[in-house]
C-alpha cells in the first residue's frame, strides 16, 4: 500500500497530502469532463429559478425522468410568480410523472416562498438559500456555485465515496455530512474553474467511480488514487 495513504494520518496530514495531489487530480478531471461530461438542459439554463426547480425535481430521481418534466415546467413558467399562479391541477399534471406527492407540495410551498422573497432579483452572495423551503446543504451549494463561482462542492453520496476512495478513507452513509469529506471536497473545486470541477466529481463519481464496482482501470485519476492503485496491484 502507498505509504502516504496508509492510514494513521492526522486529519492535518490528510489535507497536506491531498493538497499536493491536487493540481494533477484536478488536471485528470477536467480532462475526463472535456469528453464524457453528462448532457442535460439544467446544466444550460441562465434561469435560476429553473436551476433551482432541477435541483429540486431530481431528488430521488432518475435524471433521464426529469428531463421531459423539467422541460415542460420551464417553457410554462419562466418565474417563481408565474408557476406560483398556475392551477394547482395543471401544476399537479406536469410534476405527477415523477411521482411522490410530496414533491409536488414541496415546490409549490418553494414557488411561493421565491415569489413573495426573489420574484425580482435574482440571489446575492449575502442571502442564506437554507432558508428557502426543501433547500438544504446539497442544492444551496450547487446554487452557490453556479451562481457566484464560490468554491463549494456539492456532496451527494457519490461524491462522498468517491473523495473517501482517493483518500483510502472508509466510506458510510454518513459520510457526505461528514465536515472532514466535505472540506476536502471544497478544496476540490477551489479553483477559477470551479464551475466544471464540481460536475466533474459529480459526473466521475457516478459513471466511473461506482458504487460496487468502481471502473479503475477506466479512471484518469487512477494513479493518484489509493483505492485505484490497489485495484491495479491486485489485478
Ligand atoms: S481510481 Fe477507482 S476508486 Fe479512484 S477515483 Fe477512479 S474509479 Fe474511483
Amino acid at each position: 500500500m502507498n505509504k502516504e495513504f496508509a492510514g494513521g494520518y492526522s486529519a492535518a496530514e490528510v489535507v497536506t497530502l491531498f493538497k499536493r495531489r491536487l493540481p494533477a487530480l484536478r488536471r485528470g478531471l477536467l480532462r475526463w469532463f472535456a469528453t464524457h461530461q453528462r448532457d442535460y438542459p439544467w446544466r444550460k439554463t441562465e434561469n435560476w429559478f429553473h436551476l433551482l426547480m432541477a435541483e429540486m425535481m431530481l431528488r430521488r430521481t432518475r435524471a433521464d425522468q426529469v428531463v421531459p418534466v423539467y422541460r415542460e415546467f420551464c417553457k410554462r413558467y419562466a418565474t417563481p410568480g408565474a408557476a406560483a399562479s398556475a392551477r394547482p391541477q395543471t401544476f399537479a399534471r406536469i410534476l405527477q410523472p415523477l411521482g411522490l406527492a410530496w414533491r409536488g407540495r414541496q415546490l409549490r410551498d418553494t414557488v411561493h416562498f421565491l415569489k413573495d422573497a426573489y420574484e425580482n432579483r435574482v440571489p446575492a452572495p449575502a442571502d442564506d438559500l437554507e432558508e428557502i423551503p426543501g433547500v438544504g446543504p446539497y442544492s444551496s451549494a450547487m446554487l452557490r456555485n453556479r451562481l457566484f463561482n464560490e468554491p463549494i462542492a456539492a456532496v451527494d453520496s457519490n461524491v462522498a465515496r468517491f473523495v473517501c476512495r482517493l483518500l483510502d478513507r472508509p466510506y458510510h452513509a454518513e459520510s457526505r455530512r461528514d465536515r472532514e469529506v466535505i472540506e476536502l471536497a471544497n478544496r476540490f473545486v477551489n479553483s477559477p474553474r470551479s464551475r466544471e470541477l464540481n460536475l466533474a466529481i459529480l459526473d466521475l463519481s457516478a459513471l466511473v467511480c461506482k458504487p460496487r464496482t468502481p471502473r479503475c482501470s477506466e479512471c484518469l485519476l487512477a494513479g493518484l488514487c489509493e483505492t485505484g492503485r490497489r485495484s491495479a496491484s491486485q489485478s
